[in-house]
C-alpha cells in the first residue's frame, strides 16, 4: 500500500448551534422547482408527480460571512435562498411517516446558479452540472438542531441583497414537503450522516453583481451571508 500521492483534502463541516461539534459535509443534494411562484417566474410547470434533483460536490460549500469573487464562466449569477435539511441518520426507502427520524437539522443555504449556463443547459436537454455544481456555489450557515428549531410550518424564508428585499415566502409554501423529499430521495440513495438536502427556492431570484451584499433569513434558523468581491 502506498501513501497518498497528495495530502488528503480536509472534509468541509458545518457550525452546529448549541454545540462545540461541528457537522461535516458529505454530499449535497438539491431540489428543483419547489416553490409554485419560482417554478412560474422560470416559465416552467410544475411536476406533482415527483420532485427531482441535481447534486453540488460537498467542495463546492462556501461558509455564510465569507466574501466570493464573482463566479467564472458566467454573466448572470443568480442566489437562490433556500432551507437546507441536514441528515443525521442513515436512511434507505423510508416512508414518509418515518421520514424525519433522518433528520439531524436545519439550516439557511443560498443555491448559487449560473443562470445563463443552465438556460443553456435546458435549451439543449444537456445536464445542469455547469450551470449548479461549480466551486463556491453552495452557501451554507450553522446548523440548528431538529428539536430546537421544532416543527417545519409557516417560518417566513427571505433574501435580501443590498439592503433591498428581493425574495420572500414561507416554508408552507414547498410543493413537496421535507418527508415528502426525504422520503423519496431515500429510494434513490443511501441517505447517511452528513448529507444536505437543499429544498428548492422561493420565487424573486436574480443577479448577483460584484460588490453584491446578501442576507438571507427563516425563522428560527441562524441567518446566512455572502458578499461578493467588488
Ligand atoms: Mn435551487
Amino acid at each position: 500500500m502506498g501513501q497518498p500521492l497528495f495530502d488528503i483534502p480536509s472534509i468541509p463541516s458545518l457550525e452546529i448551534i448549541g454545540s462545540d461539534d461541528r457537522f461535516p459535509v458529505r454530499r449535497i443534494f438539491c431540489v428543483g422547482r419547489n416553490y409554485a411562484a419560482h417554478a412560474a417566474e422560470m416559465g416552467n410547470e410544475v411536476d406533482r408527480e415527483a420532485p427531482f434533483y441535481f447534486t453540488k460536490a460537498a467542495h463546492a460549500l462556501v461558509l455564510s460571512g465569507a466574501e466570493i469573487a464573482y463566479p467564472v464562466g458566467t454573466e448572470d449569477c443568480h442566489y437562490e435562498m433556500e432551507f437546507v435539511i441536514a441528515i443525521g441518520t442513515p436512511t434507505h426507502a423510508v416512508s414518509q411517516g418515518a421520514a424525519m427520524g433522518a433528520v439531524y437539522g436545519y439550516a439557511c443555504g443560498i443555491d448559487l446558479t449560473r443562470r445563463d449556463l443552465q438556460a443553456k443547459a435546458k435549451e439543449g436537454r444537456k445536464p445542469w452540472d455547469l450551470g449548479k455544481d461549480f466551486d463556491q456555489s453552495a452557501l451554507m450557515g450553522a446548523i440548528t438542531p431538529a428539536a430546537t428549531f421544532g416543527a417545519i410550518g409557516d417560518q417566513a424564508i427571505t433574501l435580501e441583497m443590498d439592503g433591498v428585499l428581493r425574495q420572500s415566502a414561507h416554508l408552507s409554501d414547498m410543493i413537496w414537503s421535507v418527508p415528502e423529499i426525504i422520503a423519496h430521495l431515500s429510494g434513490f440513495y443511501h441517505l447517511t450522516q452528513g448529507d444536505l438536502i437543499y429544498t428548492g427556492t422561493p420565487a424573486g431570484v436574480g443577479p448577483v453583481h460584484p460588490g453584491a451584499q446578501i442576507k438571507g433569513a427563516i425563522a428560527g434558523l441562524e441567518p446566512i451571508a455572502l458578499s461578493i468581491a467588488p
